[in-house]
């Protein structure tokens, strides 16, 4: 192709061009009013008629008088375009005006939108999650920071309070390493998640294998343990991930699910197949979780009761573990809880 090569593009050629854009794509004439929108655009600000005003269908002020600026021969602008109905997004909106020569059909802008939503909502999510990693760690940072130095001056040579206070930083060093172990593992996991786990495993074998490693716990918290199900259950998955998920369902029934006055209590966990699905359960007799709470239990750093969950070794990213690791396996996690009546959390994953 040489330089002088031209394309001349009628307007039929210009519409089928804009339709073609994958982004919302709208041209805007200079009596204000839309000359062309594609699909996407179209689908974006569904009140959108050619030939009508753009006001009508458009009520952003500070996109309106870009465009306005624009036309009067200003340079190309972008402006943030928040839309609050029917659900919050924010959007990029580039205006460039179209020279079109002397077209008979004047002078027009290009508007062109870029969905910021999804990455905004990212961006939020990562500062959040920093903020929120960083809390956790502070607390008990600072406290056994604050040990150290009383051990260094006021308590020196009090052997009593030395023993004490060693041992309350021996558990606050351990909450910081569960904290970290836990953040390791979570972005482990969320590396890998496009990566189907295809190992056959047995789900039999794996809780078996937790129960033993939980028994001394659940003793201690005057809970029985019941399984019920096939003597085998293989689904094609990641053994050590699968450990995890049943390890912390499990503790989880355990520590939230045991009785406050000392009386027994019971876990019930239920293996079963049918042909498409495998799915374990792990039901408990505790206090439930309140409905409004169970659409966010999965979000890391999300407890019902932080305090209850900090006094009892948690770290509040338990559940968001599990999901991702669910997830990875392409399965599902579902929550069934009756505040006073328990808690039941049932993985399904294909089989
Ligand atoms: P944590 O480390 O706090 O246990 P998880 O992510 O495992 O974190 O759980 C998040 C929160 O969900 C817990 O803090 C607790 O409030 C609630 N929860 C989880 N399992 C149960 C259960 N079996 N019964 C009642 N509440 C539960």
């Amino acid at each position: 192709m040489n330089a002088n090569t031209r394309f001349e593009f009628d307007s039929a050629t210009a519409a089928a061009l804009i339709e073609a854009l994958p982004d919302p794509v709208a041209i805007v004439s200079m009596d204000s009013r839309l000359a062309a929108a594609n699909a996407p655009m179209r689908a974006t600000v569904p009140g959108l008629r050619v030939g009508e005003l753009l006001t009508l269908a458009l009520r952003a002020p500070d996109v309106l008088d870009a465009i306005a600026r624009v036309f009067a021969g200003g340079e190309a602008e972008s402006v943030i375009w928040r839309d609050r109905a029917p659900v919050e997004r924010v959007f990029e909106v580039a205006i460039g005006a179209l020279t079109t020569g002397d077209s008979p059909l004047g002078k027009h802008v290009a508007l062109t939108l870029r969905d910021l939503t999804e990455s905004r909502r990212i961006e939020r999510m990562r500062a959040d999650f920093i903020a929120n990693a960083s809390h956790e760690l502070r607390t008990p940072l600072a406290s056994v920071l604050g040990f150290i130095e009383t051990l260094q001056g006021a308590a020196k040579d009090d052997a009593a309070a030395r023993t004490r206070f060693l041992s309350i930083m021996r558990d606050q060093a351990r909450r910081m390493s569960r904290l970290i172990e836990d953040l390791l593992s979570l972005s482990r996991i969320e590396q890998n998640e496009h990566l189907r786990p295809v190992e056959p495993v047995d789900l039999v074998v794996i809780i078996g294998h937790v129960l033993d490693t939980l028994t001394p716990m659940a003793r201690e918290h005057g809970v029985a343990i019941d399984v019920k199900g096939p003597p085998e259950l293989v689904v094609r998955g990641d053994r050590d991930e699968l450990v995890r998920v049943a390890e912390n369902l499990i503790e989880n029934a355990i520590k939230y699910g045991s009785r406050d006055d000392g009386q027994p209590s019971s876990v019930e966990i239920e293996l079963a197949r049918d042909d498409k699905e495998a799915s374990f359960s792990v039901r408990d007799h505790g206090p439930g979780i309140p409905f409004i709470h169970l659409p966010r239990l999965t979000e890391r750093f999300y407890r019902v009761d932080a305090g209850a969950s900090r006094a009892k070794g948690g770290t509040g990213l338990g559940l968001a573990i599990v999901k991702h690791i669910v997830a990875r396996h392409r399965g599902r996690l579902a929550v069934h809880s009756k505040p006073g009546d328990g808690a039941c959390f049932r993985v399904i994953l294909p089989v």
